[in-house]
Parts: C-alpha cells; structure tokens; sequence
C-alpha cells in the first residue's frame, strides 16, 4: 500500500474575471458576455436605453443571478442586499 503523494494545489481565491455572466441595466435590459454569440467582454451600456449595465454587485462583486426569470426581478444583490441601481425600482415614466 503506497500512499501517493500529492501535492496539494489549493488555490487561493482569487479575483478572477468572469468568463461569461449575464447583466442587466436598471431598465431591465438583460444581456450576456461570453457566449457563443455575445461579447466576450462585459459591455459597459445597455443597448436599448444606454443606461449603465450591471453584470456585478457593486458591492461584493457576486455575480447576478444567471437564471433568466431571477435576473429579471433582481433589484437587489442576493449575497450582501445591496441595490444593484441607485434608484432600486425601474425609474417610472415622467410626467
Ligand atoms: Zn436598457
Ligand atoms: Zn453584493
């Protein structure tokens, strides 16, 4: 019987850039990065409205939820409760 050596690899967390992930603006434009037919990179503003997209807490950097319905009705971050937009709730239209 030989215990194999091995050498543990433990990797420290670290601050790895996401691969793909999903985000959304206040707005609830979703959109994607890192799949097949989406950016390979996080892309700064929403498409339909040019407000800001969120792919991140701002707060403890949890990624959003990637289940499509979830990332919808997320307005809040699900590890640390921080608002994912300033405001909270979808602006309402003015007037
Ligand atoms: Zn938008
Ligand atoms: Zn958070």
């Amino acid at each position: 019987m030989s215990a194999s050596l091995r050498t543990k690899r433990t990797r420290e967390k670290e601050r790895m850039p996401l691969e793909r992930g999903v985000g959304k603006c206040e707005n609830n434009h979703t959109g994607s990065f890192g799949y097949p037919t989406r950016p390979a990179e996080p892309y700064p503003f929403c498409h339909k409205c040019g407000k800001p997209m969120v792919w991140t807490c701002p707060n403890c950097q949890s990624p959003l939820p990637d289940d499509s319905s979830e990332l919808l009705e997320a307005r809040f971050c699900r590890y640390c409760g921080t608002p994912y937009f300033e405001n909270g709730e979808p602006s309402a239209a003015p007037g």
